[in-house]
Formats: structure tokens, C-alpha cells, sequence
């Protein structure tokens, strides 16, 4: 038979080890952190209705548009791998009615996302978030806790230069009126915009201050500001929250084109920004979405979230994180007895985080010693036959080389003094 090689779809990020531990540490000071502030864990479905995100994400976007891997199903189904999380956690609220419990309001996943765009650096078709929601509280205060909580792991992960950029895309009373101004500002420029941007700048307008085209950029360089059309309780809102980042210490820019790529958001939208990233340089994103769990078959309930892009924040970290401890022993059997005798203290030690490595191959004891070696173990525990015979196992010092005893009725013992030593 032809020998092929399969590889993963284009794009599709996948994490290896070591990478994969430092993940794990990463991902367990977000898990503590949030947990911390009261959120509890989602653990959603990949796949989910097409529906679900063309009503909530919005037609003319560029996700439903042109970025969601959607496909029929057996049964004719149009079927979405999700392109986000907030629309899921916000089926789930509705489905499970979460809300009835007060105790349910804070909500966090994390896990892949899928999108289907041109794989580069920091952009990739399955891709990780971590993200949270909170629900059912309308004031400034929460959005301020949020945007803090994240300002606070950027901290602990030591990551700095990360700018937090802010706007406020008002809601039903007021954006109607900045829409339609935006709307004859863009019809004068229509020419100096994408195609994309000239068919969306009819039904969604705020879509062409986000678009990344440089043509489309300059165009609504000078647009209008959405400030100048927010309402009174809008202004109050955005004053109050840009109030209390000031007090927390938090820097921040307010950056009035930033209206995000998704339709579901009202007041508050934010992005953390790193440039260290290059061109994809958003490491965080979110913001307030007030209308969402009703226009998803919900009771009114204001909502306000964020999602972090995995990969890009792995990217800022660099290698500061240690990985996960490496073996500290390696025991060393040469012949099937040794092996028998040495094979439950491994699993016993294992269990306990003593990590050991065991060749059950019969290999030498130079290739095991080198392999012992490579894994930077601190010592080798030795058991041939002259060992069988004396009932005493060589320990030695990979590093001092110096060996000494240890009768087989203490191993266990012996080790896990060594573990201490160590
Ligand atoms: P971008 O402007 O880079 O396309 P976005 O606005 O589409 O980002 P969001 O939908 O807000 O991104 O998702 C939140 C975060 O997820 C982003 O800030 C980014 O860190 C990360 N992210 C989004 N798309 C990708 C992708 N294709 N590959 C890797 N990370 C991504
Ligand atoms: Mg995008």
C-alpha cells in the first residue's frame, strides 16, 4: 500500500508539548483568577446552529459573512463550528434558563474557535479564547471590574505594554441618529471605499470604521465621533467607567472608531492592544451587549463580556513561564527482573507528583544513563544483577557522579527522601 502522510487542515493551531504546559499554567491564572471574581465554568458545544450566529453576530459582518466554516449535516442541517463563544454562552443562558439562579451570572469557557481566514502570524482558522460573560448588571461598576480583572492578569502574567483601548457605541436611543450621520458622511466618500464597505455602508455603516482596509481607513479618518451622539444616560455611563479605571490606575485611550466586527454590542466596547503582536495586535476584545439575551429568545437582561485570543497571548508571554517540572529520577532496570521490581515504585511515586521515568525496553546501561541524561534528571537509580543479588539498588548523582546504596526493602522511603533533598 502507498505510504501517505495526513496532516492537520490548513490553519488549524494545534498545541504541543512543551507548549502544551505552559498553556496549562497560563490557562490555570485565568481559571483562578476569574474564579476568584465569582465566574464559574461553560463547558459548550463546538458546533451550534448556523442561526444562532447570523442573528447574533449580524449579516454583514465579516465572521457571517465570509469567516464561518458552516456546513449540512446529514440530516440537511446548516451546522456552524463556532466562530466565538458569546453567542453560545448566551444560547446556554437562555436554553438552561441560568439566570433563575442569581448565583449563575458570571460564566467563563475556554476552548477553540473556528474561522476561516488566512492563516499568519497570530491568525490561524482554529484558534483558542479564553473568555468570560457577566449578566444582569447594567452599571458601569461591572464593566470597570471586568476591564480591572484583566488589567490584573496581564499583570500576573507579566506582560506589560498592553493598551487598553475604549468606546462607548451608545444604544437604541442614540446610535439610530449617529448611524444616519455616518451614513451621509460615507455616501460623500463612497468612492474611496472597499467594495465590502460600499454595499455594507447602507444597512450597517458602523462596519466601515472597523474595516482594515488603509483606503477605508483614511476615508473615515475624519468621521464623526460617536461621543458627540451619545445620550445622557450613554455619557453618564462612559464618563462613569473611564471615572473608575482613572481611580484603579489603569491607563486607557478612548479610540473612537473602535466599534468592533460583531453587531451585538451597546455602550461599552473595548479592545487590549499590544504591539509587539505586529499586524494582528489585539490580544484581548469585548465589551457591553444590553439587547443580546433578549434578541436570542431571552428575558431583558444586560450583559456585559471579553474574549482573549490564546495564541497571541502565549506570543506576548514569551518563555517566561517555566514548564512543568522535569523528572527528578530515572530508574534504571537491566533485565526483566529489575524491571518487575522497579515498575510499581514508578507508578506508586508517579501518583504522588515524584515523577520517575522507566525504560521497558531492555536497552543498556549507557543508552539508558545518556537518556537520563537528556532529561536532566538529578539522579539515576541502578538495578542489575549484582544488585538483584545484594538486595541494594546503585543510586547516583547525575550530576556529582558520587553513587551510593539503597537496600531494595527502603526504596521507597529513600526516594521520596531524595525528593525532599531536592
Ligand atoms: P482581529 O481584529 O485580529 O481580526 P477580532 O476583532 O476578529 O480580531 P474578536 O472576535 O474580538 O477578534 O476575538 C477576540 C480575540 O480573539 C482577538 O482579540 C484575538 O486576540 C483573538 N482572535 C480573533 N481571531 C483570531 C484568529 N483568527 N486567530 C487567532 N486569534 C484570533
Ligand atoms: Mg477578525
Amino acid at each position: 500500500m502507498k505510504k501517505i502522510q495526513i496532516k492537520t487542515v490548513k490553519g488549524f493551531n494545534e498545541v504541543l508539548p512543551p507548549e502544551s504546559f505552559r498553556w496549562r499554567l497560563v490557562e490555570d491564572k485565568f481559571r483562578d483568577l476569574l474564579e476568584g471574581y465569582g465566574f464559574a465554568e461553560l463547558r459548550l458545544a463546538l458546533l451550534e446552529p448556523t442561526e444562532l450566529f447570523a442573528r447574533s453576530i449580524g449579516g454583514e459582518t465579516d465572521i457571517v459573512e465570509k469567516e464561518m466554516y458552516t456546513f449540512a449535516d446529514r440530516s440537511d442541517r446548516s451546522l456552524t463550528l463556532r466562530p466565538e463563544g458569546t453567542a453560545s454562552v448566551v444560547r446556554a443562558y437562555n436554553q438552561y434558563s441560568l439566570g433563575k439562579s442569581s448565583e449563575i451570572n458570571k460564566l467563563y469557557y475556554v476552548g477553540p474557535m473556528f474561522r476561516y481566514e488566512r492563516p499568519q502570524k497570530g491568525r490561524y482558522r482554529q484558534f483558542h479564547q479564553l473568555g468570560a460573560e457577566v449578566f444582569g448588571e447594567e452599571s458601569f461598576y461591572q464593566d470597570a471590574e471586568t476591564l480591572v480583572m484583566l488589567a490584573q492578569l496581564f499583570h500576573a502574567l507579566s506582560i506589560k505594554g498592553v493598551e487598553l483601548h475604549l468606546n462607548s457605541l451608545g444604544c437604541d436611543a442614540c446610535r439610530p441618529a449617529f448611524r444616519d450621520h455616518l451614513k451621509d458622511y460615507l455616501s460623500q466618500r463612497h468612492e474611496a471605499l472597499c467594495e465590502d464597505c460600499r454595499r455594507r455602508s447602507l444597512e450597517n455603516p458602523l462596519r466601515a470604521l472597523d474595516c482594515k482596509n488603509p483606503y477605508c481607513r483614511e476615508a473615515v479618518a475624519d468621521a464623526p465621533p460617536i461621543s458627540d451622539s451619545l445620550c445622557d444616560d450613554c455619557s453618564l455611563h462612559f464618563t462613569g467607567l473611564c471615572g473608575l479605571l482613572e481611580d484603579a490606575g489603569i491607563d486607557f485611550q478612548i479610540n473612537p472608531r473602535l466599534v468592533r466586527g460583531l453587531d451585538y454590542y451597546t455602550r461599552t466596547t473595548f479592545e487590549f492592544l499590544a504591539g509587539d503582536l505586529g499586524a494582528q495586535n489585539a490580544v484581548a476584545a469585548g465589551g457591553r451587549y444590553d439587547r443580546l439575551v433578549e434578541e436570542l429568545g431571552g428575558k431583558a437582561t444586560p450583559a456585559f463580556g471579553f474574549a482573549i485570543g490564546f495564541e497571541r497571548l502565549m506570543m506576548l508571554i514569551g518563555s517566561e513561564v517555566a514548564p512543568l517540572t522535569s523528572p527528578l529520577v530515572a530508574l534504571i532496570p537491566l533485565g526483566e527482573e529489575a524491571l518487575g521490581l522497579l515498575f510499581p515504585i514508578h507508578v506508586d511515586l508517579n501518583r504522588k507528583a515524584q515523577v520517575t521515568t522507566l525504560s521497558f525496553q531492555q536497552k543498556s546501561l549507557k543508552s539508558q544513563l545518556k537518556k537520563a541524561d537528556k532529561d536532566g534528571v538529578i539522579y539515576a537509580l541502578i538495578v542489575g544483577q549484582d544488585e538483584l543479588a545484594q538486595g541494594e539498588a546503585i543510586c547516583r548523582n547525575m550530576r556529582t557522579k558520587e553513587q551510593t546504596k539503597l537496600p531494595f526493602e527502603r526504596l521507597r522511603e529513600s526516594l521520596r527522601e531524595l525528593y525532599h533533598e531536592c
